[in-house]
């Protein structure tokens, strides 16, 4: 059987599907939460995305994430690293926080036993991408000799002005460049991946895509998606998530990923715009496809 065939039996349940939660109230509720939705894997920031400073996390506080997370048997968890990180800056101040940055980023992941910390590559502006994958590079390779546990999950991006990650070559070239091989992989975004011009919503187009991403990349090297549909179109260049089946990709592109066997057990976790509200209406798009109603 080809990848790409949407008539492979899969069943819902084999699925390591999950969210971005909230942590209002204490980080431990997003665990407690994403066990309401059934989910077994999720995504959460560890401090304010949009700030660099980070208020310490308490050992009591996660003490109590960590047993949450085992009690409801989650794994495969994600923190999403500070939108403001740009290891590859032409400038030296920013580059020198953002290196900083990253290590207290995956000092947070190791306190709360997160397995993957997901990075978006930066920009180039000021810049060659040459420069900036050396940068990005050098980074990520100097927060893991800082860290022990955490992997960096380096995230595909849309290809908006001078953003690096948008094609297959430049995260392959960013993985060469780091030291330890061990604890790196990608972020398969689907909504950036499609905006930035790699078809995955015809079956056929979706296999020659995940052909490409192996023999550029590797499939091993896959270790999770950000499953979201997008509101604008192939090779738009531009990040808008959609709810799942409303968008672009459709739940027939979707199911091209989920039905897809090599990729079983890697953790798909939605990003959709309505968050929390929203994640219902996904599940129920998915179940559907998968049950192969009409929609
Ligand atoms: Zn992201
Ligand atoms: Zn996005």
């Amino acid at each position: 059987m080809g990848i790409g065939d949407a008539n492979i039996p899969m069943k819902y349940e084999d699925l390591t599907l999950g969210g971005h939660m909230s942590t209002a109230g204490g980080v431990w509720n997003a665990s407690t939460r994403a066990k309401e939705f059934g989910f077994k894997t999720f995504q959460i920031f560890s401090k304010n995305q949009m700030q660099w400073k980070a208020r310490p996390i308490p050992d009591g506080e996660a003490k109590k994430f960590r047993e949450e997370v085992s009690g409801a048997k989650q794994s495969k968890l994600m923190a999403h690293a500070s939108y403001l990180l740009n290891l590859g800056s032409a400038k030296s101040e920013l580059r020198d926080k953002s290196r900083d940055g990253l290590f207290e980023e995956l000092r947070r992941c190791d306190l709360l036993a997160i397995e993957n910390l997901v990075l978006h590559p930066g920009s180039a502006s000021g810049t060659t991408e040459k420069a900036a994958i050396a940068g990005i590079a050098s980074g990520i390779s100097e927060g893991l000799s800082r860290t022990s546990n955490a992997s960096v999950l380096i995230e595909t991006a849309a290809g908006q002005g001078s953003a690096v990650g948008a094609n297959f070559e430049s995260l392959a070239e960013i993985l060469d460049g780091i030291g330890d091989k061990g604890r790196t992989g990608i972020c398969f975004d689907t909504c950036h991946v499609y905006a930035s011009g790699y078809d995955i919503k015809d079956p056929g187009h979706y296999a020659e895509t995940m052909d490409r991403f192996k023999s550029i990349v590797g499939l091993d090297r896959l270790r999770a998606f950000h499953l979201n549909d997008t509101k604008k179109g192939l090779g738009s260049r531009v990040d808008r998530h959609e709810q799942i089946g409303k968008g672009m990709i459709g739940i027939d592109g979707i199911l091209n990923l989920l039905t897809d066997e090599r990729l079983g057990g890697t953790p798909f976790v939605l990003e959709t715009p309505l968050g929390e509200e929203g994640y219902r209406m996904d599940l129920e798009e998915i179940k559907k496809g998968l049950n192969g109603d009409p929609n």
